[in-house]
């Protein structure tokens, strides 16, 4: 995955979950949904608009607050000629910080897909249906059950099985005759089999072929050896039969139930498939670090930035549950430091002299890292929690670590 994606999809969900989190102490919190289409005069009319009604709310710190948020979102709309392509969305307002204070907060999205519809919410918690629904992988395995009676074609996407094609085989039982079958019957029993592989696989090429970018992987089952003969005699498109999950999985029934058991037969094998590479890039770094010299590895945040500064990573492998800080902060004494920290405010207690300093630059720690991995061109992975290797990144190194081009001092 390109850099630039894997950034896009790290800092969105950082984001949701950020704005998830927020809770109003009145109905103040505003979330604008902005189609690409509209035009920013006409949101901005709007806003006007629902200012002006705001000044019947009966609470005086909501009222004030309400309309300091769309104020806010106003002067922000004022930088834009028009939205972005698939539209965009602003959440701003007031939330509760330490003692009695609020601060507001604000963040502009661009949504992974467009936005359909205008929309404007003033509630206690920001709306984030729409956007919750894009965050859904629309990532999806294919499912075949078969044997030489029947077959189903099915697709799961997210937890949802979903029947494309059920077929009955006109194949007669090979004792259908009572035992008494002759070559001729044998052969026209497996020319019949033959013929309807044919047609379930022509129904998987249409199916599946369509959309192969999402298709994961394509699960195969069912009770005896039918489905093993069915994918080694390469009855399946080969840009699906590239795609099958081995081994593949027994099942008892070969209908709409048989996609189920398929399903829950499978379900470590599609993990498996999810994180294989997520754990394949953990495991090398850990190779590298039970050699006896370190081998090319390095972990902790400084000596990681050292090393990506000397433009010595291959690969930086970054916890998505890293959730730091990285902060530059500014005294009145002239002092000027970056950290990395927990949670940060505007001002902080400056490292050196203790004076109350401001935070000029706040960001979330691992988009620092994909900025300087930028610029030296050094690739980089987020690493879920979802697998064991995740975890020891996450609690034996730290969270944060790479593999390097050479070695370094
Ligand atoms: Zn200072």
């Amino acid at each position: 995955m390109s850099d630039s994606s894997e950034r896009s999809k790290y800092d969105f969900k950082k984001a949701m979950q950020q704005i998830v989190a927020h809770r109003g102490r009145g109905t103040e919190l505003i979330s604008v949904y902005i189609p690409g289409s509209k035009q920013i005069s006409d949101v901005m009319a709007y806003l006007r608009d629902e200012y002006s009604q705001s000044s019947n709310i009966k609470s005086k710190s909501t009222m004030k607050n309400v309309q300091g948020a769309i104020d806010s979102i106003m002067s922000r709309l004022k930088t834009y000629k028009s939205p972005p392509e698939n539209g965009m969305v602003i959440f701003c307002g007031e939330v509760p910080r330490a003692g009695d204070q609020t601060r507001m907060v604000q963040y502009v999205i661009d949504p992974p897909e467009p936005i359909t519809a205008f929309m404007y919410r003033c509630d206690s918690t920001f709306f984030t249906d729409p956007l919750q629904a894009m965050m859904i992988d629309k990532k999806y395995y294919g499912l075949i059950v078969i044997d030489r009676k029947e077959a189903t074609l099915g697709m799961l996407s997210g937890t949802r099985i979903i029947v494309l094609k059920h077929f009955d085989s006109l194949v007669p039982s090979k004792h259908h005759q009572g035992g008494q079958s002759s070559v001729r019957f044998e052969r026209l029993i497996e020319i019949a089999a033959h013929e309807f592989f044919v047609k379930v696989a022509d129904n998987a090429t249409t199916v599946f072929l369509d959309s192969i970018m999402d298709l994961q992987g394509i699960l195969v089952g069912g009770p005896g050896a039918t489905k093993d003969f069915f994918i080694k005699e390469g009855f399946l498109h080969h840009e699906l039969a590239k795609k099958v999950i081995t081994p593949l999985f027994d099942t008892g029934y070969t209908d709409e139930s048989g996609l189920k058991e398929l399903v829950d037969n499978a379900a470590g094998a599609m993990q498996e498939v999810d994180l294989i590479k997520e754990k394949q890039f953990v495991q090398r770094l850990f190779a590298e670090i039970r050699k006896a010299d370190g081998g090319l590895s390095a972990y902790g945040e400084d000596i990681v930035r050292d090393a990506v500064n000397m433009g010595a990573v291959d690969k930086l492998l970054l916890s998505e549950d890293l959730n730091k800080r990285r902060i530059t902060v500014q005294c009145p004494n002239g002092h000027s430091y970056q950290a990395t920290v927990p949670d940060a405010d505007d001002r902080v207690e400056c490292a050196v002299c203790h004076a109350n300093a401001q935070v000029v630059k706040n960001e979330d720690l691992v988009d620092d890292f994909f900025e300087l991995a930028d610029v030296y061109n050094t690739d980089v992975e987020i690493i879920s929690t979802d697998s064991e290797e995740g975890q020891m990144l996450m609690t034996a190194f730290g969270g944060i670590a790479a593999i390097l081009r050479y070695k370094i001092q």
